[in-house]
């Protein structure tokens, strides 16, 4: 194989990708932020049998490839079976639009609220272990997660890949409870959580086997 462009030291390299990275981080695959590296759009390979420089501006864009979703090592098909799980941490005041989003995403939605948990902590807790323990699970998980403590919590509990908070503000979410006519738990209790909840919101991350969290507002729900 031709070897023609003379190839960066690591350290080089390295500095490179980060000096691109800090211009933008939004991946070329998926079109998301957080990417952590640089992908090469035509592969070394390619570029060595077509006569082009891999190394050109152009050819070096930002990707996901050791952060969700992974959209390098997808493209390499070098996928760690890990990826297969999907568990999605969805936080947020009653009225913020969990349950819309959660459908959204065509995963299995564990939600305290649905009947069939006759409203036991208990039996859910046990689920959201069960989740834990598959490495393959591919569910999304409602909760309110207002503090970072509780979030983490949860989060550790189902082993989730993915923490969601949907922010959204408090006249909002005090409308759509009254709107949607949903009267278990009552809706005074429903907008008392919502204020609460708002009252005791802490932003940031938790900690997660993979991946980030991400806030989504009302706007984007739609
Ligand atoms: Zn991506």
């Amino acid at each position: 194989m031709s070897q023609h462009h003379a190839r960066l030291s690591g350290r080089a390299r390295q500095k490179r990708n980060e000096k691109i990275l800090a211009a933008s981080d939004v991946c070329h695959i998926c079109g998301q932020p957080g990417s952590d590296a640089i992908d090469h759009v035509i592969p070394f390979a390619r570029c060595d049998a077509l006569g082009l420089d891999p190394e050109a501006p152009s050819n070096l864009k930002p990707a996901h490839h050791d952060v969700a979703p992974y959209c390098n090592r997808r493209k390499g098909d070098s996928l760690p079976s890990e990826i297969d799980r999907q568990v999605v941490l969805i936080c947020g005041p009653p009225g913020a639009g969990k349950t819309t989003y959660a459908h959204t995403l065509g995963l299995e939605v564990y939600d305290l609220d649905d009947a069939k948990w006759g409203g036991s902590d208990a039996l859910f807790r046990a689920a959201l272990v069960e989740l834990r323990e598959q490495p393959r699970a591919r569910a999304a998980v409602i909760r309110t997660g207002a503090t970072i403590s509780a979030r983490q919590k949860s989060a550790t509990t189902m082993g989730a890949t993915e923490c969601v908070v949907i922010d959204t503000d408090l006249a909002t979410c005090v409308e759509r409870i009254k709107a949607r006519g949903r009267t278990e738990p009552p809706i005074n209790v429903q907008v008392r959580g919502a204020r609460d909840w708002w009252a005791k919101y802490e932003p940031g991350p938790v900690k997660l086997s993979f991946s980030t969290l991400r806030l989504k507002r009302s706007g984007s729900l739609a």
